[in-house]
């Protein structure tokens, strides 16, 4: 231990701070083998009012990188992943819960960044709960029609053309009469997120159900729901705007610079298109 956290060059602080950990250590034994839970713990019972209280966190949590460097235990990054992967876990819906971890532990097998499992996992369990809120309480009874009023409710809002959005519900009548402009039938459907956004969702959601499938706990994936790409527009001017520019280029009489300036513009604009 002494060895793991003494550098070769201590200033009269760092040894000080040091000393400190050695004396808590001569009352403290700590947990073997040393992971990050045993550290974290170890720090969250040093008793503050102690002097020497930071010295010794601040000790015990070289000692856990010190140790994730060396290949010991893993890193800092990697243990608050998944830690916070196992918080998201315990707090899906409990029937959701034995399934999730079966899924995360599946995704990690096949080196799914922890992270990304943290995503499916918070998705599939935003899923649940809507389903819940609307009486569905298994995974069985989620179907197509299901999956599509949840992304409609969930992803998009009616707009008014005043500028004024609301929710979509699914209780029956649209919002559109209590807008206080008066419109009472232009609503559109807009998407409230970016559709990179949805598509993600969509496609941890179709993950998740395809291993569902695949175990055997349902019958077909319920996730058939498309989401599209955003149209690529193409602006461009009209021709009546386009054409006197185009003779100001060809024009022996037009400024030479100014011609080049816009026969360049013009190329430019023709590569991108
Ligand atoms: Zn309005």
């Amino acid at each position: 231990m002494a060895e793991t956290v003494v550098p070769d060059q201590t200033d009269y602080w760092k040894a000080q701070k040091i000393m400190n950990f050695g004396k808590y250590l001569q009352t403290h034994e700590l947990a073997q083998p040393l992971t990050w839970h045993v550290l974290d713990q170890a720090a969250a019972e040093v008793p503050s009012r102690k002097l020497a209280a930071k010295d010794v966190r601040g000790c015990l949590s070289t000692v856990g990188h010190l140790l994730a460097n060396a290949g010991k235990i893993e890193s800092r990054k990697d243990y608050r992943a998944r830690r916070k992967l196992s918080l998201r876990i315990a707090n899906a819906p409990s029937d959701l819960k034995p399934l999730l971890q079966a899924f995360a532990e599946w995704n990690l097998r096949r080196k799914t960044t922890c992270w990304q499992v943290i995503a499916q996992v918070e998705t599939i369990s935003a899923l649940f709960r809507w389903c819940m809120d609307i009486g569905i309480t298994s995974l069985e009874s989620i179907n197509q029609h299901c999956i599509e009023q949840y992304f409609l409710t969930t992803y998009w809002e009616l707009q008014c053309p005043c500028g004024a959005a609301f929710p979509i519900t699914l209780q029956p009548g649209m919002p559109a009469s209590s807008c206080t402009c008066g419109n009472q039938s232009q609503m559109v459907k807009v998407a409230k997120v970016a559709s990179g956004t949805i598509r993600g969702a969509r496609g941890r959601l179709a993950v998740f159900f395809d291993w569902a499938v695949l175990r055997g706990v349902i019958s077909d994936n319920p996730v058939q729901i498309q989401v599209a790409n955003p149209k690529q527009q193409i602006q461009h001017y009209p021709a009546e705007i386009l054409k006197p520019l185009f003779d100001f280029i060809r024009s022996p009489e037009s400024d030479p610079a100014q011609a080049l300036v816009l026969s360049v513009t013009r190329s430019d604009a023709r590569k991108r298109t």
